[in-house]
């Protein structure tokens, strides 16, 4: 599953599913630039990264 790096708060969201463009169920992508949104597999996922609390059900932060 692709997951959606934010690299200014280190906070990892999910990535919509069939959405054309970088999107998350939280709408993080709304407010933070393209620039710091990375694309992630889960597979190298960095694990200092926080989850986000509105993507993941056991995350914490935003
Ligand atoms: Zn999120």
């Amino acid at each position: 599953m692709d997951h959606i790096l934010n690299e200014v708060t280190n906070t990892v969201h999910k990535r919509t599913p069939g959405a054309s463009a970088v999107e998350t169920p939280c709408g993080v992508t709304y407010n933070v630039a393209d620039e710091h949104l990375r694309r992630v597999s889960s597979d190298s996922l960095v694990t200092t990264a926080t989850k986000c609390g509105r993507c993941f059900d056991d995350g914490g932060g935003y």
